[in-house]
């Protein structure tokens, strides 16, 4: 990525944790079910499983969540422990370097615990094996010593659930997937379900803002509830520097214009990618990793963070030949849609055109 031409780390809608968020995080955070916005049927069958769960004394099943980054997978499993009445131990794939990290995380763990794991599909698949027994049969099976020597002991583990956060699903081994008893997949936000997470958040931090300009700021979110809170924060800066009491929707347009978020919450990187598709692949298809070279992106960023808003606002799609611009995306950049007539055969169908001269 060209890192004079845009601070991916700082960027205001990076779905990606920033530390300038830990605090402000944490008071925003929903702390139980009820406070919990949207993901309506995601929590409705979890309330089920709770429920049931709690009236047999048992330990929840091991849950997977998966969905974009910032749509509230850990603030649901710590929901999850809080509606158990259990301790959460919060660990992520990456971190988790050595077999005996594991290991030391399950034997910690006390009856009913929620172990949370982020970034899941990320965790070595060594490391990943010591979780099959422990999700099934809740014991760790462990070798001690080298050559032969060496001797397995087991070790039972209290009933625990296993929370595993991803953003792809996809990329879990299977025997890791079908250990998983409830699968959760959690949806970008309606701009009314941001617009009120925004009213809650502003609530929170001692803000007023009017109906509009809470619809401006969720309209504006990407369908992302830690965007909207990222989003009101700097709106307040605005707001307190132009001297308004409220955030109305004037100053929520006016500073995220400065911040070159358009209405529809399209950043100069969503920008580019589309335009690049429209001026140099016709508008495509074009595939995902000559996309994020030409863009100078990573693929998985843009397959992560960029393609699942672009998709659920209708500006992109997927087709097994790569991904393509819509024309309301052409509408939305002020560029003319090309008739179907225009679009250029792809080197498949020009072979097939020209298949009958030879
Ligand atoms: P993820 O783990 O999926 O990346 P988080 O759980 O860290 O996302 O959520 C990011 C922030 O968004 C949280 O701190 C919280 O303030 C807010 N948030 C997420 N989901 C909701 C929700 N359903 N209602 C209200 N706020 C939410």
């Amino acid at each position: 990525m060209n890192e004079t031409e845009f601070d991916f780390e700082n960027r205001i809608i990076s779905t990606e944790y920033h530390a300038s968020d830990a605090e402000v995080e944490l008071s925003l955070r929903p702390r139980s079910l009820d406070e919990y916005i949207g993901q309506s049927k995601a929590k409705e069958n979890l309330k089920i499983y709770i429920d049931a769960a709690r009236m047999r004394g048992e330990s929840l099943d091991h849950v997977l969540l998966y969905g974009p980054p910032g749509l509230g997978k850990t603030t649901l499993s710590n929901i999850i422990a809080a509606e158990m009445g259990v301790n959460i131990h919060i660990t992520s794939g990456p971190s988790i370097e050595k077999k005996g990290d594991l290991a030391a995380l399950l034997t910690n763990l006390s009856e009913g615990d929620v172990l949370f794991i982020d970034e899941i599909h990320r965790m070595s698949r060594s490391i990943e094996e010591i979780l099959y027994p422990a999700m099934e049969d809740y014991v760790l099976d462990l070798i001690l010593g080298n050559g032969p020597s060496a001797r397995s002991i087991r070790i039972d583990l209290p009933r625990f659930t296993l929370i595993g956060a991803t953003t792809r699903a996809g990329q879990l081994t299977t025997p890791l997937r079908d250990r998983f008893g409830v699968l959760l997949k959690l949806e970008l936000y309606t701009v009314d379900e941001l617009a009120t997470i925004v009213r809650r958040s502003a609530g929170i931090l001692g803000m007023t803002i009017t109906e509009d300009g809470a619809k401006e700021l969720a309209s504006r979110s990407r369908g992302t509830p830690r965007i909207a809170n990222r989003l009101l924060k700097r709106v307040r800066d605005f707001a307190q520097v132009a001297g308004k009491e409220e955030i109305d929707q004037e100053i929520t347009a006016y500073a995220l214009g400065k911040l070159e978020i358009d209405e529809l919450g399209l950043d100069n990187i969503d920008r580019r990618m589309l335009e690049t598709i429209i001026k140099f692949y016709n508008g495509g298809p074009v595939g995902l990793e000559t996309l994020a070279a030409t863009v100078g992106e990573e693929a998985i960023t843009l397959e992560d963070v960029y393609e699942p808003y672009l998709m659920q606002i209708g500006f992109l799609s997927r087709t097994p030949r790569g991904r393509c611009v819509t024309a309301p995306a052409y509408h939305h950049l002020g560029l003319p849609a090309p008739t179907p007539t225009q679009a250029a055969p792809t080197p498949g169908e020009q072979l097939a055109l020209f298949g009958d001269e030879e």
